[in-house]
């Protein structure tokens, strides 16, 4: 992985200056926001990287991830950026998407097309609100694709679920900017009802985001989790994936799926676990009985 800013070192000077002013404007209420990511795929275009910076910051959102970019940011990204170059400045550079999302617990993937084979679907409202939720436990992703092709079919299956932006039918695709702008408004919206619900409740409340292990502070009351105070945690995608390559050897074990013609049976298992949701306990004991039916199937 490579920090842009690391690649072009005036820029990151420059770029240190305005990360002061964006942590005196905003850092009471930043932390849970650091942990939305925005990731973006094989972009061709980098001016385009240019304006997701820029639409990102000005809904307080900074982590931006670029997949395997066919051009890296240069100075025409830059001036589309505006004032968000530290967030162009801090952008991570990775060779996979797999890599982008190993330590999120929850990725949403963005894309006007439905699929022949139907992923969970999310509303971009329910997307916000979801990425806010989770936020407080693990780092969460929005996914964008290509300006040609979008997403793949295998990368939109790496995600939990799926967000439309209910576009005109007739002319559904947006610039990937406005994509990502669009989406991090919801994300900005619900997050900021949840600031609101908390000074409310709680007129001490600073709006700081202390993490769920670590203490609570207002802004963490107000926010529903998911996860109860008992429940486990919901995996990340590396330990997801470990679970499905596990589930993949098993059944080859046993001959369901066979080596030369493997069909949909992984995939639609993926979308089932991804409608059920397991938790980090729950993929332990389906691992224990994976290991079981493996054994079974060596005698
Ligand atoms: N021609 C591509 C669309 C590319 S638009 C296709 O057929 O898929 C670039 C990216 O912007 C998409 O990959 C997606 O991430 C995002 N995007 C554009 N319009 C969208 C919409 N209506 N809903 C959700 N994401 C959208």
């Amino acid at each position: 992985m490579v920090v842009l800013s690391a690649l072009n070192p005036v820029g990151g000077n420059l770029f240190a200056l305005k990360n002061i002013k964006l942590k005196m404007s905003d850092s009471k209420k930043s932390n849970l926001l650091d942990h939305v990511r925005i990731i973006l795929v094989n972009t061709s275009d980098c001016r385009n990287i240019g304006s997701a910076a820029r639409a990102m910051k000005t809904m307080g959102l900074s982590q931006l991830v670029l997949v395997d970019p066919v051009e890296m940011p240069n100075g025409q990204a830059q001036a589309l950026a505006a004032g968000a170059t530290d967030v162009l400045a801090n952008a991570k550079v990775v060779n996979t998407l797999s890599e982008a999302i190993g330590d999120c617990g929850l990725v949403i993937g963005t894309s006007a097309r439905s699929r022949t084979l139907p992923w969970p679907m999310l509303e971009p409202r329910g997307c916000g609100e979801k990425m806010v939720v989770e936020a407080r436990e693990y780092p969460v992703a929005l996914v964008f694709g290509r300006e040609s092709s979008g997403l793949t079919n295998d990368e939109l299956q790496l995600c939990h679920f799926h967000v439309q932006i209910p576009a005109n039918p007739d002319y559904s695709s947006l610039n990937l900017a406005m994509a990502v702008q669009t989406l991090s408004y919801e994300v900005r919206t619900s997050y900021l009802l949840t600031l609101n619900d908390a000074s409310q409740e709680h007129s001490t409340g600073n709006g700081t985001y202390i993490g769920k292990k670590s203490g609570k502070s207002e802004l963490d009351k107000a926010i529903p989790s998911t996860i109860s105070e008992d429940d486990e945690l919901y995996p990340v995608t590396e330990e997801s994936e470990r679970f499905y390559q596990h589930f993949e050897n098993a059944l080859k074990a046993t001959g369901f799926i066979g080596d030369k013609h493997p069909g949909l049976v992984m995939t639609k298992l993926r979308r089932l676990f991804n409608r059920a949701r397991p938790d980090v306990k729950e993929i332990k004991m389906m691992r224990g009985i994976l290991a079981s039916v493996e054994r079974a199937a060596k005698q």
